[in-house]
């Protein structure tokens, strides 16, 4: 049996090509293009205005890949989080996030994670595999959909801080944000999608060379290098110096300033000397600070330093005209906060 092609690993024009070879009118690309990305439909008998001996074409020869809500749970903050069956039967997870003026998207791009944080959940599981761009994409209109079913609402942004590391599946990554952003699919801004990174200087070059429009965090959480190569092992190959300069690049070029997500831990980085190494990290290039919760995965290395340590950081970073900011966290008693997934189901 030969098998099928996934559709829409295909991009419109090499599947206007195939049209033409097996002689079918090219502009029916664009109606089936419309039918699989804009409307999202699974199957090719539901793309009503084509011929009927083209769809028999379609089904014979492609497959249309679709992801499937295995299990859901709902936080008592709102938050909805949802275990995602991929075609092959690997779970992936992705969250919705309401807020007062905002429903965010968390999606995630890889299964599992090749990085070794060592306080992340994700990181238990290795890295299974790259997600496809459509994959990705249809993670963000599974959410949508739930978000106007749930909350009467539509999506308003969307962050890259589910399982995996972005950078390290750019190309689908950036496939994905091209049809989220393109009018051919949702038609969302650039500008509303963050892409959060544990920090890969020789993407964020590429990133800054490619003249992407999305926003860009990056996981620092220490900027002294034997800290953070002690809780963030690949730190060591690409030390923090590398790192400053791929983001003062990035900045050079995109002129959009980068937010630090930062987790402090007692007896970690709760010392003033870290916190005078975030500073004159942060001051190399335009940046702000969100101190964000520990999300506890049992690990009795890792324990949330207290409030005044925290105020202590927004104290001298904001001496030093650095914004930062203490963000809660959401979704924590169903382990859909950053860094709590990790497949439990
Ligand atoms: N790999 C990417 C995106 C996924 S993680 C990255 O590293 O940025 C999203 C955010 O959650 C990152 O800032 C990560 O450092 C943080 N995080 C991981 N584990 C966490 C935990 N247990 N508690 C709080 N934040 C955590």
């Amino acid at each position: 049996m030969i098998s099928k092609k996934d559709i829409r690993s295909l991009n419109e024009q090499e599947f206007k090509d195939i049209l033409i070879l097996n002689s079918f009118k090219p502009f029916r690309a664009n109606q089936i293009f419309h039918w699989l990305w804009k409307k999202s439909v699974y199957s090719f008998y539901e793309m009503t205005n084509l011929p009927d001996r083209l769809i028999e074409f379609l089904d014979k020869n492609f497959i249309i890949n679709n992801i499937k809500i295995h299990k859901t749970q709902k936080s008592t903050d709102g938050t909805i989080k949802y275990a995602i069956e991929l075609h092959d039967g690997f779970i992936v997870e992705c969250v919705l996030i309401p807020t007062k003026n905002r429903i965010t998207a968390c999606v995630s791009s890889q299964v599992g994670c090749s990085l070794n944080c060592k306080f992340c959940a994700t990181a238990r599981l290795k890295r299974m595999r790259n997600l496809k761009a459509d994959e990705i994409y249809d993670q963000v209109v599974l959410i949508s959909k739930q978000a106007r079913e749930f909350f009467n609402k539509p999506l308003t942004n969307i962050v890259f801080m589910g399982m995996g590391e972005p950078l390290m599946n750019y190309k689908n990554v950036v496939k994905s944000i091209d049809k989220i952003s393109s009018k051919s699919g949702l038609g969302m801004s650039p500008k509303r999608i963050v892409v959060s990174t544990s920090g890969v200087p020789k993407m964020i070059r590429k990133i800054a060379d490619d003249n992407v429009k999305f926003k860009l965090a990056v996981s620092l959480h220490s900027a002294v290098n034997e800290v953070r190569t002690s809780i963030m092992p690949f730190n060591e190959k690409m030390n923090l110096d590398e790192l400053s300069e791929s983001l003062q690049y990035w900045y050079t070029k995109t002129k959009n300033i980068i937010t630090f997500e930062y987790v402090v831990w007692k007896g970690v980085n709760d010392k003033i000397e870290d916190i005078k190494a975030l500073v004159k990290f942060c001051k190399k290039v335009p940046s702000k600070v969100n101190l964000i919760q520990y999300n506890s995965i049992d690990d009795p290395n890792f324990v949330q330093a207290p409030k005044s340590i925290l105020d202590n950081y927004i104290q001298l970073l904001e001496s030093n005209k650095i914004k930062a900011t203490i963000r809660k966290s959401r979704g924590q008693d169903i382990d859909a906060a950053c860094g709590q997934l990790a497949n439990k189901s």
